[in-house]
């Protein structure tokens, strides 16, 4: 079998303990692989690349949620707002405008996460929490009302540094915590993947993104 059903129920079991929402992350996988996991009940599925998402979107049943998790170029955006739940990585206030514009043409309101910049390296995306502020009082002066901020969502340093990463995470939730006490829309704290979801929840973590543990490796 191409699913890793047992290891996908104990992660289901995991997460219900910590009251976290997994979005199994299919890239690379074929349809096959998320009907599989579709028909043991799970429906969240995240994706990173939008010509792959909108190939197996029709695909598969129409009440799967489909987050988006990818680095988003602006001239793609309109190809996923029809349908998509939830995007994962917005990392410049240039992706918010348009998000909301394509938002606004085709009537929706997207919801979103910010991207935070956490890790120590230069690879990754994200936003500062200067960037952070600038944002969220644009957002308060009503500026993108086809977007929703949700939370937040960040990537750890790929190491085995256990303390880092616990770190990082720790440093993501404080800034969570800041400003879901000033934003009442902010509901998910998107950290965690196959390698440290386990830290990412025991540090506040909401929301994991789980793809090589339920799929296998990608090549
Ligand atoms: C690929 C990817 C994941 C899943 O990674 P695994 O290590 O296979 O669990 C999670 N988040 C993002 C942003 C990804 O690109």
């Amino acid at each position: 079998m191409a699913v890793h059903t047992e290891q996908y129920q104990q992660i289901v079991q995991e997460l219900q303990q910590a009251n976290a929402t997994l979005v199994a992350v299919s890239k690379t996988k074929p349809v096959e692989d998320i009907r599989e996991l579709y028909a043991l009940g799970q429906r969240d599925f995240g994706e990173n690349y939008v010509q792959e998402l909108t190939e197996k979107q029709p695909q598969l049943p129409a009440d799967i949620r489909w987050h988006f998790i990818g680095h988003l170029q602006s001239n793609k955006i309109k190809f996923i707002v029809p349908f998509v739940h939830l995007i994962h990585g917005v990392d410049r206030l240039s992706l918010l405008e348009e998000i909301n514009k394509q938002a606004l043409k085709q009537q929706r309101v997207i919801d979103c996460l910010l991207q935070v910049y956490i890790a120590r390296e230069e690879t990754k995306f994200g936003l500062d929490e200067t960037e952070l502020d600038q944002i969220m009082s644009q957002m308060q002066q009503g500026l993108f009302p086809g977007v929703q901020i949700c939370g937040l969502m960040g990537m750890a340093s790929f190491t085995d540094h256990e303390p880092q990463i616990r770190s990082e995470f720790q440093q993501l939730r404080s800034l969570y915590q800041k400003y879901r006490a000033l934003h009442p829309s902010f509901q998910y704290l998107s950290m965690g993947m196959s390698g440290d979801y386990q830290i990412a929840l025991a540090e506040g973590s909401t929301m994991v993104r789980i793809g090589s543990l339920l799929f296998g490796a990608r090549s």
